[in-house]
């Protein structure tokens, strides 16, 4: 039935009947053909081309054939060294030897090329000069202050002119990767600014800078302050912001100038309890890991040693009255306290931690501090307190 149907409809199509049906409606079956395009474009640029190939034509007719072979030479090798340059460039009209690159892109990149010729080592040196210039034009003007900002230096020019007489030292945005220790003879430096360096540690011997007052070392990678830097008795201003500082030592409460303190952006979970005899003008702490939440880490404290708590009873008790044949082994252990946070008695080892909240200090609403207690009974006692 199928083949029948089909058989009928092919027969009906190829009647002559049909041919003369589909050239009666032309339009529905066939599309318009578009006008006939020219075998070859002949664009203006083409045509620029052509006058150039015969004006090259002409010109080479006159030049001598040793002359030409050298131009040939040259630019083979400048299409040479742009390939090798630029590995991933589509091959365009003129990467044809014969035919000359686009001359502007050729200098552009041998600048590129040039700029990128001078080595680090030459950058380095170059702005190490730079430095060493600035340290002579400040000692010959008999300025006492250097600004030695954004140098990128990896190490510091020779300061030994300024030793006597250099008051302020910037060195912020360098890459220096250790504390340059050179600033140490600086006997009169008042002001040094480290901000944005590498720097992982402050040495200890920093209590050596007797007159320094304002200390910027923001920005760096220090995790740990050292117990020189509480030594420093003039001390009025202090940054250490933006480090990884997770803890700062109860010596700060050592300065007792300090008005400033910065410890944003660190790692801490409390200030310590001295802090709060400091006559602090201004106190920034945000960005800290100050959440109660937090604190669990941070205060599980090790349990104490026996002999801690041996020697604490012994002299809480006022037993050396008491033991006239002390040996000096016991003797050093028992001279060796510190004072009790919590209860201002001795404290021997490192004691018990506990983190308190205070209110309305240093213009912030609650704070918390951190405490060491001497004994257990200390602590509970301290913590039972109703807040500060
Ligand atoms: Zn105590």
């Amino acid at each position: 039935m199928i083949f029948l149907i089909f058989g009928n409809i092919f027969s009906h199509l190829s009647g002559t009947k049909a041919k003369q049906k589909m050239a009666e409606q032309p339009k529905l079956l066939r599309r318009p053909l578009p006008p006939k395009l020219p075998s070859k474009l002949s664009t203006p640029r083409e045509k620029v081309g052509k006058e150039m190939a015969s004006q090259e034509k002409t010109r080479k007719s006159d030049i001598p054939e040793e002359v030409l072979q050298e131009e040939k030479k040259e630019k083979e090798y400048i299409i040479h060294y742009v390939k090798s340059t630029e590995p991933d460039r589509k091959e365009g009209p003129f990467s044809d030897a014969n035919n000359a690159p686009d001359s502007g892109s050729v200098e552009g990149d041998w600048e590129t090329r040039l700029h990128f010729m001078a080595s680090k080592k030459d950058e380095e040196e170059k702005l190490m000069f730079r430095s060493q210039v600035k340290v002579w034009h400040c000692f010959l003007n008999r300025k006492t202050a250097l600004n030695l900002q954004a140098y990128f230096l990896f190490h510091l020019p020779d300061l030994t002119p300024l030793m006597d007489t250099l008051v302020c030292l910037n060195l912020s945005f360098n890459n220096l990767l250790f504390f340059p220790m050179e600033v140490f003879n600086i006997k009169s430096l008042q002001v040094l600014v480290l901000r944005s360096n590498p720097i992982r540690k402050i040495p200890n011997d920093i209590h050596r800078l007797k007159s320094l007052k304002k200390f910027t070392i923001s920005f760096n990678l220090l995790a740990e302050l050292p117990s020189g830097l509480f030594l420093l008795d003039d001390l009025w201003y202090l940054d250490i912001a933006y480090n990884y500082i997770s803890y700062i030592p109860n010596d700060i409460k050592n300065l007792r100038k300090l008005e400033y303190l910065n410890t944003e952006g660190n790692q801490l979970s409390a200030l310590p309890c001295g802090v709060l005899n400091l006559p602090l003008k201004s106190l920034r702490i945000e960005n800290n890991f100050i959440h109660p939440l937090l604190w669990n880490e941070k205060i599980q404290s090790q349990p104490q040693k026996l002999i801690h708590l041996a020697a604490l009873c012994f002299s809480t008790n006022n037993l050396k009255e008491r033991y006239n044949n002390i040996t000096e082994d016991i003797k050093k252990i028992l001279d060796d306290f510190s004072v009790c946070d919590c209860c201002s008695g001795p404290r021997y080892g490192k004691g018990l931690q506990l983190i308190q909240m205070y209110r309305n200090v240093f213009k912030f609403g609650r704070l918390p501090f951190y405490f060491y207690a001497c004994s257990p009974s200390c602590h509970r006692n301290f913590v039972s307190q109703p807040e500060a």
